[in-house]
């Protein structure tokens, strides 16, 4: 075992191999205050490429109700049960002990899944979900928690449920691949992309066991395993469209309701993200501190961050996000003027963004939330690919056009 640093967790942990040499790294933020469930995302992804026989039941993205819903069936209840169970009660964060980009939610005192196996049978604490689990993709789909009451304010609502949106994380300490017996699994050293070898996988399915996240699905036609590729065509650049540079994956292209912002960070050699503020992702992750990661407390280091919903009672959400919740929610409710501005480019562009600057435009409203006052400004921000070249330009207000009176001739 090798110790490696954690910075979602604040401290160094055991994993079966020392760092790698990534040189960037893929992620995304997803705001979950703004997704509709239209699984456009969902279907983006089945209709490329998991439309053939023995992947019916193979959604690598998808989007479940939560509390109840999951895909499979309970997979976040089912992992946390097994993780308490090998360490009850310290399974717990000392968000005292934050400090910069090292430990920026605290220090997590309790075990991971790599920290909870016997290191001899397992590498990975886990389990195989039954067939029946990955059924029913979308099970209690908008089913709340109780029948909504009359008035429901912020800042929690009495009768709750939101959509989780869910692909692979391309963890920067993956499960699946600590726990492939073949070395099957792979990260990439140019964008951390985990893929599967399908001439080295047999089959055995220790990652479908391993994943967390239940990310790594078997496909019983060629008994062997997949899990979502971050579309790494797209990321190389392949795609005619933009002649060459990295462009961003179908899901996040296809979402309607623009919750999504995917790129590449640059990453040193402890998996720690370098310095880059007029990033996008770099800003909301570690300068805005507004988007978090899912379940840190697995100790996989995923790279996929959420703006959590407002509406949630917050204890549900620090097991789900860790203890930067709070903070990030106020950050999203009462946002600078700069966050307002860096929300404007999701879905602005299919090609990835690597930088952004903002022009100051003038104040065009004031409003009052949660009782705090709130100015607003129509500042443009201007999104740059990986050579410098502006590849968007919007502004906060959205310009609108009004028909002319007179009807077309439909
Ligand atoms: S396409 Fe976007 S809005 Fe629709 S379900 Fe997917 S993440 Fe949500
Ligand atoms: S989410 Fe699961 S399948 Fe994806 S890299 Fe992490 S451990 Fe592997
Ligand atoms: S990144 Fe590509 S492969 Fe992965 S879930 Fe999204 S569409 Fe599917």
């Amino acid at each position: 075992m090798a110790k490696v640093y954690n910075w979602q967790l604040g401290r160094e942990m055991d994993y079966r191999f020392p760092n790698g040499k990534a040189k960037r790294q893929f992620a995304a933020v997803f705001n979950i205050n703004r997704c509709i469930a239209c699984q456009t995302c969902s279907m983006a992804c089945k209709s490329t490429w998991t439309f053939s026989p023995g992947q019916e039941l193979m959604w690598w993205n998808n989007v479940e109700t939560k509390p109840y819903g999951g895909y499979p069936n309970h997979w976040d209840v089912n992992i946390l049960a097994l993780q308490e169970k090998a360490n009850p009660g310290a399974q717990v964060w000392d968000a005292a002990r934050r400090s910069g980009r090292a430990a920026p939610y605290g220090v997590f005192e309790g075990k991971t899944i790599f920290e909870t196996a016997d290191q001899v049978n397992n590498m990975v604490t886990g389990y195989i979900p039954p067939e029946a689990d990955w059924k029913a993709p979308n099970i209690h789909e908008d089913t709340a928690t109780a029948a909504p009451a009359a008035g429901v304010t912020l800042p929690e609502h009495g009768g709750w449920f939101f959509y989780l949106q869910r692909i692979c994380n391309h963890c920067s300490y993956p499960a699946c691949l600590a726990a492939c017996p073949r070395n099957a699994i792979y990260k990439r050293e140019e964008d951390g992309i985990v893929l599967i070898d399908q001439n080295r996988c047999r089959g055995y399915r220790k990652c479908v066991e391993a994943c967390p996240y239940k990310k790594s699905m078997y496909r019983p036609s060629t008994r062997t395993s997949e899990k979502c590729i971050a579309c790494y065509p797209r990321i190389e650049g392949s795609d005619p469209l933009t002649e060459g540079l990295p462009m961003e994956t179908r899901c996040m292209a296809a979402c309607v309701g623009k919750i999504r912002l995917q790129g590449l960070v640059r990453v040193d050699d402890r998996g720690e993200w370098i310095e880059d503020r007029q990033n996008p992702l770099y800003y909301l992750v570690h300068v805005a501190k507004v988007a978090l990661p899912l379940y840190p407390q697995f100790g996989t280091q995923p790279n996929v961050y959420y703006i959590p919903p407002r509406w949630v009672p917050r204890p549900y959400l620090r097991q789900m996000f860790g203890p930067g919740v709070d903070d990030a929610i106020a950050a999203y409710t009462h946002p600078e003027r700069e966050t307002v501005a860096v929300l404007q480019l999701f879905r602005a562009s299919q090609r990835i963004v690597f930088s952004y600057k903002i022009e100051p435009g003038p104040k065009t409203a004031e409003i009052t939330v949660g009782g705090q006052k709130r100015e607003i400004f129509n500042d443009t921000i201007i999104g740059y690919d990986s050579n410098g070249k502006e590849v968007v330009r919007v502004t906060v207000d959205e310009p609108t056009a009004e028909r002319p009176g007179q009807l077309n001739s439909i």
